[in-house]
């Protein structure tokens, strides 16, 4: 079987229909209420991503990025801090350090995970360094057991980035409630957005909770009264309905993506030159994306796009070789797993309420280039 039709790499179609309704009805409650910022709603949402996350808090902002840069503030990370990143990563895990004005120390990941390969972390452990920011790819947590043995040796914050792996669990631990103060992104493609821009903070300690706050809105938690230097990053009181909307649907949207990665799983197995995920013992994989691997990447995408399969590649260039940090001097070949994985990796179609029929036209046709 060919593909006959154009199939998208990622589309809203089938969780707008789910939630058409309720979201026309929040925004018309809007129009009435007219209270758009720092309100009922997103306390409303706090509460419910904080009990969803088993964390004690949830500091709505408005992105991911802004989520981790917050983090950082609250540790009081700052220049001449040393943060360990993950080389293999979505830029904004390296922003974040650069914003906080901290030193970015990259470490490599595992080769088979894509995670941050934690037998290297101890390595990179300076008198500086003051955090380590796992960052759970693709939907795969990170060993996260090993990782928080190493942080409490060394005396280190763990900041996690969630914004690829809602509901995702590591030993049963739900991803973004191990570290001191963690990041998310609702982005609308993550696999819980916004219909915007959103993101959040979770964390158990009441502290940091309080600290990030004040810097989501100005260091000020009485109007007019600035107790330190804030940011202005809210996350806005409609897209905080939405979410509030879409958090119910999100372990049966989970479910989908992890059958769709059954499938796939089952479909490409055994192909000569072609690697699959594999799923870290302990870990359970929401597939944020499917990210296969091959040599012949740029082929087998090209003959996907023909036979019209849409994909996308995560990431092309690895943060380290970024025109944006042509200013640290690094060059190629200076972290060759990452440079490998960039070069290999192709993301195929995943998005929940993707017909299966699809899904399997995708293998056979994955398949036919191979033979
Ligand atoms: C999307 C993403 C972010 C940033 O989130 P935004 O809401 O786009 O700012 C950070 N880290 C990772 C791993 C991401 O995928």
């Amino acid at each position: 079987m060919q593909a006959t039709k154009n199939i998208p790499f990622f589309s809203f179609d089938a969780t707008t229909e789910l939630i058409r309704a309720e979201i026309k009805q929040v925004f018309d409650d809007f129009l009435e209420s007219q209270w758009y910022i720092l309100g009922d709603k997103l306390t409303q949402f706090e509460s419910a991503y904080a009990a969803f996350n088993s964390t004690a808090h949830c500091i709505g902002v408005a992105n991911g990025l802004d989520a981790l840069h917050i983090a950082l503030k609250t540790l009081n990370i700052g220049p001449g801090d040393e943060v360990i990143v993950p080389t293999n990563t979505f830029i904004a895990t390296w922003l974040a350090v650069s914003y906080a004005g901290a030193t970015i120390v990259p470490v490599e990941p595992d080769k088979a995970t894509y995670n941050i390969d934690p037998n290297k972390i101890e390595a990179a452990i300076t008198g500086k360094t003051k955090a380590i920011i796992p960052v759970h790819l693709y939907g795969q947590p990170c060993e996260m057991d090993k990782i928080m043995a190493i942080a409490i040796k060394h005396n280190l914050a763990v900041i996690e980035d969630n914004a690829q792996a809602h509901a995702a669990t590591y030993n049963g631990q739900l991803t973004g409630s191990f570290g001191d103060i963690n990041a998310t992104s609702f982005y609308p493609t993550k696999n819980f957005g916004a219909l915007g821009d959103g993101g959040a903070l979770t964390t158990n300690n009441a502290e940091l909770d309080k600290n990030a706050r004040l810097l989501r809105n100005y260091g000020s938690s009485e109007k007019y009264h600035h107790e330190i230097v804030g940011l202005n990053s809210r996350l806005d009181e409609v897209q905080a309905a939405f979410l509030t909307i879409k958090l119910k649907y999100l372990a049966q949207w989970t479910a989908e993506r992890q059958r769709i990665a059954r499938v796939y799983s089952e479909q490409l197995t055994d192909i000569n030159g072609l690697v699959l995920p594999v799923t870290a013992t302990g870990a359970s994989h929401v597939y944020h994306l499917y990210v296969i691997r091959t040599t012949r990447r740029d082929d087998l995408r090209a003959f996907l796009k023909n036979k019209g399969i849409a994909t996308a590649i995560h990431y092309p260039i690895p943060a380290h070789l970024q025109k944006a940090y042509g200013g640290l001097g690094y060059k190629q070949g200076d972290y060759p797993i990452a440079e490998e994985l960039a070069a290999t990796s192709l993301s195929l179609p995943m998005n929940p309420g993707m017909a299966i029929e699809d899904v399997q036209c995708i293998c056979s046709t994955v398949r036919s280039f191979y033979e």
